[in-house]
């Protein structure tokens, strides 16, 4: 690789979308960032937005039938503002992986060997793995001489011990089938869990952190000295937290009660649990604006989903107060968790015993930085830090392939 190869190009490929930032790693700064949506479908949108001096965003719609055409056009469009793919300031390609089962604890230089072992997780991650993987053979094809790196998403909690990584069930049938609890948003976790050491002005291995990723997707980790010990989501993103669209922890005999009761198919009791419940299922509405929105106005229905989120946020502090016996912080992140002060506020309420409060005035604060919302001297500081997975998939990536 030359001196000069500074830029990563950041991919995260969907079933039918791919999200894209070019990041210049001298000092992490977003040269574009983009999203094709709708792929496959008759008509696509790609918005490219060049966040160079002279840039300027630029729309385009009609059909984009697979990963490659999308990937191709995304490389024509980075072309047309004299940043395409095939400059030799391109250092590397990151791509988002779900899932990494066991075997991925790192980033990793995508071979076929690697490509072969993400393509036998796809049992376990029917709805992502395949994606990811078609989005790393298309760029690829791309550029076959540049290295391209998988970044997972369960990576980060590959250091979970045993003993909160299994399910108490038979275990000749769970290791048969590689059931277990391998957690999602790590990239995420692991960004935040070290940005709050820094802003605590701390080691990451000095610290105790409770991470509370709330986007549409949400999940909670418990990091002690920067390893994680203990995540919310598990087999899948299903477990633990109520989301957007879904359930989160259930009792199991839900589902067989669906089934034998209801009479609903696997395929529709999946489809309920992921897609058409957690909030949505609750009031109608996953967006927490709008949801607040309601609950001023004095919406029953609103309020309760609100209240039955909140309650589970608290079992899970609480849970991880215990499992990390000492906290240091508890760090707000993603849409939900950076934007939603009434959120953040009740999380806490009623937890002075475990040290934690917030101070409704620094709480109320409106701000892209990472910031404390504790009261000065509080026990354990609350936090607020805005996630960055893409910078981190970058970063990680380009440490590998500079190293
Ligand atoms: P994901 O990456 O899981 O799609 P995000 O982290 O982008 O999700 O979070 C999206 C969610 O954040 C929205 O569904 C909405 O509920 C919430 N959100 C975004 N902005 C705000 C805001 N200003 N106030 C409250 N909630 C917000």
């Amino acid at each position: 690789m030359t001196t000069s190869a500074t830029r990563v190009l950041v991919l995260n490929s969907g079933s039918s979308s791919v999200k894209y930032q070019l990041l210049d790693m001298r000092d992490g700064a977003r040269l574009a960032v983009g999203l094709v949506e709708r792929i496959g479908e008759a008509v696509s949108r790609l918005v490219h937005t060049p966040l160079t001096d002279s840039g300027e965003r630029r729309e385009r719609t009609g059909p984009i039938p697979d990963h490659a055409a999308a990937l191709k056009a995304v490389a024509e469009e980075l072309a047309a503002d004299g940043l395409g793919l095939d400059s030799p300031e391109l250092a590397a390609i990151g791509h988002r992986v779900v899932h990494g089962g066991l075997r991925f604890s790192a980033p990793t230089v995508v071979t076929d060997e690697v490509l072969a072992e993400v393509e036998r997780l796809v049992p376990v991650a029917p709805l992502h793995n395949p994606a990811n993987i078609t989005g790393i053979r298309t760029a690829r094809a791309l550029r076959p001489d540049l290295p391209q790196v998988a970044v997972f998403d369960t990576a980060f909690h590959t250091t979970m011990p045993e003993h909160a990584a299994r399910y108490a069930i038979d275990t000749e049938v769970a290791d048969a089938h590689r059931i277990r609890r391998y957690g999602f948003h790590g990239t995420s976790h692991a960004y935040v869990s070290r940005e709050t050491a820094r802003l605590l002005g701390k080691d990451p291995s000095e610290v105790n952190v409770i991470v509370l990723h709330l986007g549409n997707g949400a999940s909670a980790s418990a990091v002690a000295g920067g390893r994680c010990v203990d995540t919310s989501m598990g087999l899948t993103p299903l477990e633990g937290l109520v989301m957007g669209t879904r359930s989160g922890d259930i009792d199991p005999a839900v589902t067989f009660h669906l089934k034998r009761v209801a009479g609903m198919s696997v395929d529709e009791i999946d489809d309920l649990l992921n897609k058409k419940s957690g909030l949505i299922g609750l009031c109608g509405d996953n967006d927490m604006r709008e949801i607040r929105r309601r609950v001023d106005e004095g919406d029953e229905r609103a309020r309760l989903a609100f209240d039955i989120y909140i309650h589970r946020l608290k079992k899970y502090i609480g849970a991880y107060c215990a499992v990390l016996g000492r906290v240091d912080a508890v760090a707000f992140t993603a849409g939900v968790g950076e934007n939603a002060a009434p959120v953040r506020e009740a999380a806490v309420e009623g937890l002075e015993s475990l040290g934690l409060a917030v101070d409704a005035e620094l709480n109320a604060v409106r701000s892209g930085e990472p910031r404390l919302i504790s009261p000065e001297g509080a026990r354990v500081a609350v936090a607020v830090v805005p996630t960055d997975e893409e910078l981190e998939i970058a970063r990680q990536t380009y440490s590998l392939v500079t190293d």
